[in-house]
């Protein structure tokens, strides 16, 4: 039972100013506040002034642990923390008494400077262990509890700030995926780039659920921008049993996004160098996570400033993010860059995402969608196999339906992902594809398109005895080309679909 009991512990408040220059701008800077025995709840307020400014906030506790990122460009930030709840993009937890720092990203300082302001008021409370159903409760009964009117006339943007988890409980309770549907050898599709309220997406985690279950998909994965709050929330809500959620960050630096999937821990994401982000991925690999570059090349379309990867000479990453919403012409870049490094023998798997936000970034959820052949739904093995290759990408999650398989004279079949042993000179490659009609099919390899094919039926199947002698590897496209015969693209065209390779061992 909430009783009210609020009591100050401390307060602090600085102000500064941030010049401009070199050094500062694409850079960070830290301020230092105590935290005082006994505090169990902080309120932090942030804000800064100065045309032209733009400043984003995060938080590091006194154990040296990263606690959350605002990633809105706000000019003012309030931010609450404590064990059960937090705001969003907050993970909530102990308040251990110390030397916290608010870290401020300095996304554009101007050449007269912004000047900030940080408060930072510790309480300690019983709100502190309310556990996230209770503390719902109390926010949305709040103007109820006198007790809390003497507070609340102080902090009126206390309750303003979004505490979650969003109350959608009931949405989960859905149909559960029967046993055979999950642990069956078979393609499982979905999106693998979301964003939530817990940094700039419009939508709840429980409500971009719901979303991607409505489109069919098997699986997503939520990846706010610097934050893991998403990841943590749906463990506490985690009841959806109907769609597999991938914990998942966006890595979102001044140098590139990068991706990480199948980790629940919260990264430092303040990445600069090159080494920084080769030992990035090698932390992944060994947690068994996967890394994938994020929309690598976005040079030609200015849309996203410090979005395109600044270190594509890095050689160690697995994944990489052909296919970034609906098909742009950045996408053709990304295409263009990974088809090279697969003909200079790289093995690194092109994956897709929506990037959906729910506001300004037009893909909905599952355009484009990747689907991976997998032996069960589950985190554990969605990610094995697209770091080995069973993957492919469509723009919509149910269409097309594509199937590539090679016959070798033995009588091995190999699919999307596979190694051909290239003992026999030629061997048999069938392609089938679904609810494609009137679009064209290509086959790529390291050299060329190989061949052009008008998708005539609505399944549609294709066969070619093929020479792969000299050959690195075999992939699949379908779209609707404005000039097929180039081998990137160099319009938006509508592409369909694209395959991974089928890889062909030299002896
Ligand atoms: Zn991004
Ligand atoms: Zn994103």
């Amino acid at each position: 039972m909430y009783t009210g009991f609020i009591e100050k512990i401390f307060e602090y408040a600085v102000s500064g100013r941030i010049e401009a220059g070199e050094k500062l701008y694409r850079d960070f800077i830290e301020i230092p506040f105590v935290v005082k025995n006994e505090t169990n709840f902080l309120l932090i307020e942030f804000t800064y002034e100065g045309e032209g400014c733009r400043l984003m906030i995060g938080l590091i506790d006194s154990t040296n642990s990263l606690r959350g990122w605002c990633s809105r460009g706000d000019k003012k930030y309030t931010v609450f923390i404590s064990r059960n709840s937090a705001s969003l993009g907050y993970i909530p937890g102990d308040i251990v008494e110390g030397m916290w720092r608010v870290f401020v990203r300095l996304d554009n300082v101007p050449k007269y400077g912004c000047i900030y302001t940080l408060k930072v008021v510790g309480y300690n409370t019983e709100l502190s262990n309310m556990d996230f159903d209770n503390l719902g409760k109390v926010v949305s009964n709040l103007a109820k509890i006198l007790d809390l009117q003497k507070f609340l006339k102080e902090y009126p943007e206390f309750f303003l700030v979004h505490v979650f988890p969003y109350p959608c409980r009931e949405h989960l309770e859905s149909r559960e995926k029967n046993t055979q549907e999950r642990s069956s050898s078979r393609w499982y599709r979905g999106d693998l780039h979301i964003h939530t309220v817990h940094s700039d997406g419009r939508f709840t985690v429980c409500e971009v659920i719901d979303l991607a279950r409505s489109k069919g998909l098997d699986f997503i994965a939520l990846t706010d921008h610097n934050t893991i709050a998403q990841n943590i929330e749906f463990t506490k809500i985690g009841r959806s049993r109907d769609i597999l959620v991938i914990p998942g960050m966006e890595i979102t630096t001044f140098y590139g996004h990068v991706n990480v999937f199948g980790i629940n821990r919260y990264i430092d994401f303040r990445r600069r160098s090159k080494e920084d982000f080769e030992k990035l991925i090698e932390e992944i690999k060994n947690e068994r996570g996967l890394a994938s570059i994020n929309h690598p090349v976005v040079s030609r379309e200015p849309i996203c400033r410090d979005c395109d990867f600044k270190y594509r000479d890095i050689e160690n990453f697995d994944t990489v993010e052909v296919w970034n919403g609906l098909w742009h012409l950045f996408n053709n870049e990304a295409l263009s860059w990974w088809h090279n490094l697969l003909a200079k023998g790289y093995r690194v798997t092109a994956i897709g995402g929506s990037d959906y936000h729910g506001v300004y970034v037009v893909a909905d959820i599952g355009e484009p969608t990747t689907w991976v052949y997998a032996e069960n739904l589950t985190v554990e093995d969605i990610l094995k196999n697209i770091k080995k290759g069973r993957v492919y990408i469509t723009y919509k999650p149910d269409t097309p339906i594509i199937d590539v398989k090679i016959f070798d004279k033995k009588g091995n079949v190999y699919t999307i992902g596979d190694d051909v042993e290239n003992t026999d000179k030629n061997v048999d490659l069938i392609i089938q594809v679904e609810k494609a009609k009137g679009a064209i099919l290509r086959i790529v390899t390291d050299k060329a398109i190989h061949r052009i094919a008008n998708i005539t039926e609505n399944n549609f199947i294709y066969r070619e005895r093929i020479d792969i002698e000299d050959t690195k590897f075999i992939r699949i496209e379908i779209g609707n080309y404005s000039n097929p015969y180039e081998l990137i693209p160099q319009n938006s065209d509508d592409i369909l679909a694209i395959t991974n390779p089928i890889y062909i061992k030299t002896p």
